[in-house]
């Protein structure tokens, strides 16, 4: 299977574990939580963090606020408890790039593109 499919089947069914567990179907939707899990790291893919977010890290349950969820904000840092296993995990809401993820990749990034930018332009000199 090709990662694109994984991926996109992946998150297909972390939709539906959420879907379930608003009815109430807890021990389906963790059954589908953990299908998605074992599809991505069979493939090597990374599931997209608003995806990851979505589910308990330790007991698969999908977080919704009010059902499965408790969610606080403390001095500015969110925090959420999973009400299934009482899994902890505290969100600082001042830092919007770690909030989002975006911070991890980006001085390297700056490096490489100079790189690849010198390379493609020697490449168009046919023009008379
Ligand atoms: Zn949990």
């Amino acid at each position: 299977m090709k990662r694109g499919a994984v991926l996109e089947r992946a998150m297909k069914l972390i939709d539906m574990a959420v879907s379930e567990a608003f009815e109430g179907n807890l021990d389906l939707s963790r059954e589908y939580v953990k299908l998605a899990v074992q599809y991505t790291s069979k493939a090597r893919v990374k599931l997209p963090l608003k995806f990851k977010r979505k589910y308990c890290r330790k007991c698969l349950t999908p977080l919704i606020p009010g059902v499965t969820e408790r969610r606080r904000v403390r001095s500015k840092i969110l925090i959420r408890t999973c009400l299934v296993c009482g899994w902890i995990r505290r969100y600082d809401t001042r830092n919007k790039e770690k909030l989002e993820g975006r911070n991890r990749r980006r001085g390297r990034n700056k490096d490489r593109k100079k790189g690849t930018h010198g390379g493609s332009q020697g490449g168009n000199k046919e023009t008379p």
